[in-house]
């Protein structure tokens, strides 16, 4: 299995490779040259654990790792840092079924792929006899920050840089990120939104002359946003892992169609689940929802990619994104594989910020449905289904759950439906407070217990002396010295 870009380049990666570079030199995605099918009759995964499941996917995506070196990631990773014993519970609330991504260290779902992938990452040099340290550069919309720091802390040869946006981000995802400790961990807070930090992080990349530089400090960089092939791979996993858990539930059948719902940002997640569906995963519809900031749904409508507009700060902070990264992934496998049609289309974002797909892409986007809540919708859906079913979710997953509603309601489609749970609620412990109708505190942090003490629900280990912690990063940026920060702190 070979990666290639989106952009055309005809250079083919192994995928030690393209997880080292994280980002083709022509600017593109790394995408696998085929969709891998699941080789395996679904219903025989029945029974299995999740790392068993995994180590029947991955290694679909990633034949150029032997077998034991999977098992050396995907054993290390979803240990006993998780909290759920199963990994990754699957659970019913209401009409739908919860895939909870968030009982990992840092409270969210990318925690899932973050922590395998400086496992990956460090095999894939021992590999390539990579001579140089990898220095990672990641923007946050919060949660990938501080899963990226947990994962990447001490790694030997790495370094983890994260930039994040100082009003863009919770109080508790702020203080996780700035209380991090590790020798090779640099955290700075920056004047701007989640696009201007990954519109800086994506420009550092593609500047030759900063990878000359740090070339010469023995560097290079490598990247653990959504974009790196490596943190994809490992989300196709618990699509699989919920389609066997509602078989094993006796929910359906071999064969049977789910719908699969994923609160999106970055479009990572949803592209992980469309990757799953094109292995073989029964899947009706994909059914990506928005926040406020509602690019996609109007993409998914319409078929015009446009940024021209208001970005608003929202109570899910984590899909506060107006450039989507990884739709670029879904363009090229729709336009058929084209390269030239995807670059023009990504140069107009650039000037334009706004594009018009084919009618060939049209056409595919009909795998989708996209919608949308808005902020108050979001608090009414967290409350009732706390209230009304004894099930408690976040802000994010709140926005899928909204959306399925809609989606129901339009179309009376009655197929089952998995919905990507991706952080607790404890980490948005304010507005789930709210929601629910507790009273005000005048510590942010404070709500982490009155929510504990009105649901009972287990508090994440790691939030619960987060307050006390020693903040240890304190630099704020402007965005234009993100490239000079860089410089510095790789000696
Ligand atoms: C990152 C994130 C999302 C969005 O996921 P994408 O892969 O960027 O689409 C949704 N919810 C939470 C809690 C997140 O951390």
């Amino acid at each position: 299995m070979k990666y290639k870009s989106t952009r055309g380049s005809k250079n083919l990666m192994s995928s030690a490779q393209a997880i080292i570079k994280g980002i083709a030199e022509d600017r593109g995605l790394y995408v696998p040259e085929r969709i891998p099918e699941l080789g395996i009759d679904i219903s025989k995964l029945r029974g299995l654990d999740y790392r068993q499941v995994a180590s029947h996917v991955l290694p679909k995506f990633l034949d150029d790792f032997t077998e034991e070196e999977l098992k050396h990631c995907i054993y290390n990773a979803y240990d006993s840092k998780f909290e759920a014993e199963e990994v990754v519970p699957v659970k019913k609330g209401n009409d739908a079924y919860f895939i909870e991504l968030y009982h990992g260290k840092t409270a969210a779902f990318k925690d899932m792929a973050l922590s395998i992938l400086p496992y990956l990452l460090t095999t894939a040099m021992k590999k390539e006899k990579e001579d140089k340290k990898i220095a990672i550069l990641t923007a946050t919309s919060g949660d990938t920050g501080k899963a990226a720091l947990e994962g990447f802390a001490d790694v030997p040869n790495t370094e983890i840089i994260v930039f994040f946006p100082n009003k863009g981000v919770s109080q508790v995802q702020a203080r996780q990120m700035v209380t991090q400790e590790g020798k090779n961990t640099h955290v700075f807070a920056i004047e701007g939104n989640f696009d201007d930090a990954q519109s800086g992080v994506k420009k550092i990349f593609n500047d030759s002359d900063i990878a000359d530089e740090l070339a010469k400090k023995g560097y290079k960089l490598s990247s653990a946003n959504s974009i790196n092939i490596g943190r994809l791979v490992p989300q196709v996993v618990y699509y699989v892992w919920s389609y066997v858990k509602l078989l094993e539930e006796g929910v359906i059948n071999p064969g049977d169609k789910i719908n699969i719902t994923v609160p999106t940002g970055n479009f990572g997640n949803i592209l992980a689940a469309y990757y799953a569906k094109k292995m073989g995963i029964p899947v009706n519809k994909l059914i990506c929802a928005s926040n406020k900031n509602k690019v996609l749904t109007d993409f998914f409508n319409t078929g015009v990619y446009d940024i021209n507009r208001e970005f608003y700060l929202t109570s899910s902070p984590s899909m506060d994104i107006l450039i989507s990264s990884n739709l670029e992934r879904l363009l090229y496998h729709l336009s058929g594989e084209n390269g030239e049609e995807v670059s023009k289309l990504m140069t107009s974002l650039e000037k334009d910020k706004r594009y018009e797909v084919s009618d060939k892409i049209k056409e595919g986007l009909s795998d989708f449905y996209g919608g949308f809540a808005d902020e108050e919708e979001t608090m009414e859906t967290i409350g009732k289904m706390y209230k009304e079913h004894g099930y408690l979710i976040d802000t994010h997953t709140a926005v899928g759950y909204k959306v399925y509603q809609d989606y129901k309601k339009q179309t009376g489609d009655q197929t089952p439906t998995v919905i990507a749970a991706t952080a607790s609620a404890y980490k948005f412990a304010d507005s789930v407070a709210g929601a629910i109708g507790l009273g005000k505190e005048e510590d942010g942090f404070k709500y982490i217990n009155s929510l504990h003490k009105e649901t009972g629900v287990r508090i994440p280990s790691g939030l619960k002396d987060l307050e006390q912690k020693e903040i240890i990063h304190k630099t704020v940026l402007e965005k234009e010295q993100m490239a000079s920060a860089v410089i510095k702190v790789l000696k």
